[in-house]
């Protein structure tokens, strides 16, 4: 089953000579309960490309399906309901809120929808990523490694159609790396999550079930590698 849908997407940035072309008519398709890499070079739209998905800028021309929704299409409360529901994100540098602890940021995005918060769900999912301990921990009480697994935890907590994630061991050593991917992995197995990652790391882009290469805008390789 088809779980999202890129149909030539081209992301043209500024205006006349300043003019850059990120992402040139780009075009695949995820299966849910995929694993895919998305590698190249600095500069090559691979952000662009996970920012269009994520429904966090908007497009020069072409669509998005997520879960059969024309991303696109929706007006902006439908977008941001939409987001908090279908899409999890993961960035390098976390995002979490500083004045909120690790369940506080793992429900919030339930909350904000007005959903009932299950405490068995929040118990299995600090217990999934290791944090059972520090439920009430602040995100400056924690390593680089665990705040990326409070991070996970938000992404996963409305089990998303989708989780996108930008270069999320960017900012971690090869230790924390390993652990992150594992984690995501098991998700991605245990739970038929979809994922899609960026990586530099050519070692964990070799993980994914699939590794797709961007260049200049455009997809150059498109491998299923297990
Ligand atoms: P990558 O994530 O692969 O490093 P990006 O998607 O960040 O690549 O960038 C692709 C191209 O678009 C680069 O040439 C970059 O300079 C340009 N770019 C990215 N964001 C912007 C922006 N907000 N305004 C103008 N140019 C941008
Ligand atoms: P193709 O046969 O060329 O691979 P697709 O099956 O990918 O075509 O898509 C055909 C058309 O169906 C798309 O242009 C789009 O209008 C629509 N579409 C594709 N995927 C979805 C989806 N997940 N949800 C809703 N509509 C979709």
């Amino acid at each position: 089953m088809k779980i999202l849908e890129v149909k030539n997407l081209t992301k043209i940035y500024g205006k006349g000579d300043t003019q850059v072309c990120a992402l040139d008519n780009v075009s695949f398709s995820v299966d849910k309960g995929e694993f895919v890499a998305i590698v190249g070079p600095s500069g090559s739209g691979k952000s662009t490309l996970l920012h269009l998905l994520g429904g966090v800028d908007q497009p020069s021309s072409g669509k998005v399906w997520i879960d059969n929704t024309d991303i696109y299409d929706l007006n902006e409360s439908q977008l941001a309901i939409f987001r908090r529901r279908q899409i999890g994100l993961i960035y390098q540098f976390y995002n979490l809120i500083p004045i909120l602890n690790v369940e506080e940021n793992m429900t919030l995005p339930l909350l904000l929808d007005g959903k009932k918060i299950h405490q068995k769900h929040v118990t299995d999912m600090l217990h999934a990523l290791g944090l059972e301990t520090k439920p009430t921990s602040l995100p400056n009480q924690l390593s680089g490694g665990q705040q990326q697994r409070v991070s996970i935890g938000r992404a996963l907590m409305s089990q998303p159609a989708i989780v996108l994630a930008d270069e999320p061991t960017g900012n971690l050593d090869r230790q924390n790396s390993e652990e992150i991917l594992t984690l995501l992995k098991m998700f991605n197995e245990n739970h038929n999550q979809t994922l899609l990652m960026i990586t530099h790391d050519e070692h964990l882009a070799l993980q994914a079930d699939r590794v797709i290469t961007i260049e200049d805008g455009r997809i150059m390789k498109d491998e299923r590698i297990r």
